[in-house]
């Protein structure tokens, strides 16, 4: 490969194709590879090794060619690159061999698979990544779209006023693993889109995950106007207007795209309806090849699949028809319908008056549509029911196929190490049979304590390094180092929170007492300490304001410093905290969390969960797996509701958590908390693994929409 100008002795010279190849972030030996091969760079890159091979020179190569062990390692993990990648043996094949040559084309506006592509900015972009992910693991003929952000999504920074400030900061694309598409030498793939009055071209950008490709759009090239080619430059920024724009060039482009690849999916799959136009081109399409609008409508359905992702009505986007109508001008003519049937297929009456919605399109015209949870398909069911009004809202036909998590991205290497040696070689094959996860059992109380151990005390490092690094480079002053976890104490309880700052998921319920919490903190035999992160949306100053309020803990010495709050929350920070922290705290306002993925990763590593009954935690709970907050019910009144979710997280900590944590026998070991532990991994990690969920779509949505069923 060509993205490094510099030589690669003959030994190693697949590193590149390595590089290139997401693979090696959810393959513990690849990712040790890069680390052995520089460990302080590793660290300092965050664990991005196409920057690593930017930076190493010829030299460092030579001698890490020369070195017989690490040569070693290197064809061993080539060898498993070849299995894995190259080979075609995986569930997916094996199960379906004549499924092979179908295509199923998958639709984000965002992506999260690592921190070194920065272009998700959270839960639903996390979802995307690990369902990609899976997808190459389990062997799905599977095919990506989305776009590059060349600024990606902001970097938090929280001066010590606690006001989050957004910083973008343009990528460097020589440390991404991207690379644009040619048609022939010199000559790139850019499609185009018209919008309202001109056309909008778009680069494509290539990215290996695994077996499969995702190909990115990208509107910064020379053809367009400035303005143009600012379009997908930041995610989730910009008016109403920008989004339409954004949507029509995920939608139509992300068609057009993969027609001039090449492609021919049978399947299309939108998550979110974000990317939803493209239903309208794909009927445009039929309508061309010389089918009725009726026909072309009904193809398109029976090979289209919708997601929906949240219950909040505020989350799904809505275009004034005014703005439709400038942007889809004459876009009725080639359906052969009229403005007004062009609108009803989006029609919905919006807080601020009639609009065009995207869920409203995906649903009426998608043949199979699903919710993330079992209780989001419920909610979902009452809340959509307006589409099919003939139907019982028990017959609505919006599936719950509850969420999972990668298990290999998101498990530190120790801990599937450990259960390498408990359930066997090839655990990750077989992750979701419940079975197998029994022979947890035989694991001894104190490999799985020691491992936790372990784990916390790596993110008391990071966090360390992390300040150190900042402040050092003059980035952070000395509050921020403070409040950014270097106060910490590694044998006190710890807690963790974090996700994205919007306020029903109420990040400050836990201070609605604060004297009962700060004797918890300050208890001198048994602490409680509390460890934060998240950001929220630019747009978004409630939330910022719960950040603020968050971080003045943070910096009150009246808490004693058992509060934390880290800045600039990424996948890179989840990992460690999930990991490593001993409680996974969650405290929506029901029934706004569709599903919630952070706790399951929490889960699968032996953290037990303190959470809402709500989205996935419904399922997940089973009484001895971790604590739920509050009862399975719904309220109307949401102070009522605040006063009872936050007394039930007291009389849980005060009662139960607390004291099973720092019951100790003669060995230091607290063996009730263990058996939560263990439970925890052995009920979840089957359950809420991806490759149980990529099954379900296979089995449920995908198959049927190959074969054209309804
Ligand atoms: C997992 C993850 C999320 C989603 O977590 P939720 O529990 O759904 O809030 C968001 N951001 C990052 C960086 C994550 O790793």
């Amino acid at each position: 490969m060509s993205f490094f100008d510099k030589k690669f002795p003959d030994k190693i010279d697949r590193l590149p194709e390595l590089a290139y190849n997401l693979w090696w972030s959810w393959t513990p030996e690849a990712r040790n590879l890069f680390k052995r091969l520089d460990t302080p760079m590793w660290r300092q890159t965050q664990h991005n090794p196409v920057q690593m091979l930017q930076e190493l020179t010829e030299e460092q190569l030579e001698v890490a060619s020369k070195n017989a062990a690490f040569v070693r390692h290197y064809e061993k993990v080539m060898l498993l690159f070849d299995q894995k990648v190259k080979s075609n043996n995986a569930w997916f094949p094996n199960t379906y061999p004549d499924l092979q040559n179908q295509v199923i084309a998958y639709f984000s506006f965002e992506f999260g698979l690592h921190s070194s592509l920065p272009i998700y900015s959270g839960g639903l972009g996390i979802l995307s990544g690990d369902h990609a992910k899976e997808a190459s693991d389990l062997g799905l003929p599977f095919v990506g779209v989305g776009f590059m952000y060349p600024q990606g999504y902001f970097r938090q920074r929280i001066p010590s006023h606690g006001w989050q400030e957004a910083v973008y900061q343009q990528i460097n694309i020589n440390q991404t693993p991207i690379a644009p598409v040619y048609l022939e030498e010199n000559k790139e793939l850019h499609v185009s889109v018209y919008l309202g009055d001109r056309n909008v071209y778009a680069r494509v950008w290539h990215v290996h995950v695994g077996r499969i490709s995702l190909y990115l759009l990208d509107t910064d090239v020379d053809e367009n106007d400035p303005w143009d080619r600012e379009l997908s430059a930041r995610l989730y920024s910009g008016d109403s207007e920008m989004r339409i724009r954004q949507e029509i060039m995920l939608g139509i482009g992300g068609v057009r795209a993969l027609r001039a690849l090449g492609f021919k999916p049978s399947v299309w799959h939108m998550n979110e309806g974000h990317s939803a136009f493209l239903l309208l081109e794909l009927i445009r399409d039929k309508v061309r090849e010389g089918l009725s609008y009726e026909d072309a409508k009904a193809y398109v359905t029976k090979h289209s699949v919708f997601t929906t992702h949240t219950p909040v009505p505020a989350g799904h986007d809505a275009f004034a028809f005014d703005v439709v109508s400038r942007y889809f001008n004459g876009f009725w003519d080639d359906l052969g319908l009229t403005h007004d049937e062009f609108m009803a297929l989006g029609e919905h009456q919006e807080t601020w008056g009639q609009a065009f919605n995207m869920t409203i399109l995906a649903l009426k015209l998608a043949g199979r549509s699903n919710a993330v949870s079992q209780l989001h398909g419920k909610v979902s069911r009452e809340m959509w029911q307006k589409v099919w009004p003939e139907k019982a809202v028990d017959d609505v036909p919006i599936v719950g196929i509850t969420n999972g998590v990668h298990l290999p991205t998101w498990m530190s290497s120790e801990i599937s190490d450990l259960y390498a040696k408990y359930l066997g070689p090839n655990w990750v094959e077989h992750q979701d049979d419940p079975a197998i996860w029994q022979r947890l059992g035989d694991m001894p109380d104190q490999e799985l304590w020691n491992m936790h151990l372990l784990l916390k005390r790596k993110l008391m490092n990071f966090l360390r390094a992390r300040a150190r690094r900042r402040w050092v480079a003059g980035v952070n002053d000395a509050t921020q180092v403070m409040t950014g976890g270097t106060l910490l104490d590694p044998d006190a309880l710890t807690i963790g929170f974090a996700r994205r700052f919007a306020t029903y998921k109420r990040a400050d319920l836990i201070f609605r007492d604060l004297n009962r919490l700060e004797t918890m903190l300050l208890d001198v035999h048994r602490p409680v300490q509390l460890v934060f992160a998240g950001k929220a949306h630019p747009a978004d100053d409630p939330g910022k304001g719960l950040i603020q309020r968050i971080y003045n803990f943070a910096k009150s010495n009246e808490l004693g410093g058992r509060v934390a709050f880290v800045e600039d929350y990424d996948m890179h920070m989840a990992r460690y905290l999930t990991q490593g922290v001993d409680i996974w705290l969650n405290t929506p306002r029901r029934p706004r969390e569709a599903s919630g993925t952070s706790g399951m990763k929490a889960a699968v590593n032996g953290v037990p969960n303190l959470s809402i009954l709500d989205g996935w935690w419904v399922e997940g709970y089973n009484g001895a797996n971790g604590w739920a907050i509050g009862k399975n019910v719904d309220y109307d009144d949401h102070e009522y509701q605040d006063n009872e979710d936050a007394n039930s997280i007291y009389k849980l900590l005060e009662e139960e958590i607390v004291p099973l944590y720092y019951t100790r026998d003669g060995d230091n070991i607290p063996r009730g908390w263990v058996e939560v532990m263990r439970e925890s991994i052995r009920s979840n990690a089957p359950e809420f693994g991806m490759a149980r969920m990529i099954k379900q779509y296979t089995n449920e949505l995908y198959i049927p929409a190959m074969n054209g069923d309804i």
